[in-house]
């Protein structure tokens, strides 16, 4: 008869866990999402994404700009190299962008879930620490998106309003603005869009800011 209560005991202390962990997961806040950030501050904030090549000549620019930089990346991109993203930019905060780079908008909260969770565990085995900021893979979210990435731990979700591609730049909207995030991505052409860029902001009066430095 005790073993049986015991038993009973147990049971209702497992149910009253998972009730308690579902209630946490569904009150929590989503995370919070941004296209630019709202500053009088003459600054834009540069980030660079996936990690398929690691340009030497784009370390040259970077290193002579000094500018602090935002980085969402694929862990298997990334693969061995961590030192080297870690050293690129005068600081490199790392955020995370799921682990296959698969367009998330449209799956449910669970494989969001773990998608997210998965990218931003294997950066955090790669780098020791995130800055617990994700963006979604071709910049295709949805409510599940902001939900899951909170369960993740991340705190912000980071689209963009400026987007370079070689020479090219492309803004949504006018010119580049004070608050504006920029997206470049790893590739071969990264040192071109790093000078066209300089070049820009130069005109416009504009510094690259640490996003992290503006982000409650
Ligand atoms: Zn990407």
């Amino acid at each position: 008869m005790r073993r049986i209560a015991v038993l009973l005991a147990f049971i209702l202390c497992i149910q009253l866990t998972i009730v308690e962990s579902t209630r946490a997961e569904v009150y929590k806040d989503p995370a919070t999402l941004l296209y630019r950030i709202e500053t009088k501050d003459p600054v834009v904030f540069i980030t660079i994404d996936d990690g398929k090549d690691r340009p030497a000549n784009a370390e040259a620019v970077l290193n002579r700009l000094n500018w602090p930089i935002t980085s969402f990346l694929v862990p298997k991109l990334v693969g061995a190299h961590a030192q080297w993203f870690s050293n690129f930019g005068r600081v490199n905060d790392i955020g995370s962008h799921t682990t296959r780079h698969i367009a998330l908008k449209g799956l449910s909260y669970e494989k969001q879930k773990e998608q997210i969770c998965s990218g931003e565990g294997r950066l955090l085995g790669k780098f020791g620490k995130t800055v617990g900021y994700f963006r979604p893979p071709f910049g295709l979210w949805d409510q599940n998106t902001l939900k899951a990435a909170a369960a993740c731990g991340i705190s912000h979700v980071f689209l963009w309003r400026v987007s370079l591609n070689g020479r090219t730049i492309t803004t949504w909207g006018g010119n580049i603005r004070a608050g504006d995030i920029i997206i470049i991505h790893y590739v071969g052409s990264l040192a071109q869009s790093l000078r066209r860029l300089e070049r820009e902001l130069k005109r416009l009066n504009l510094t690259p800011a640490r996003l992290s430095d503006y982000v409650k």
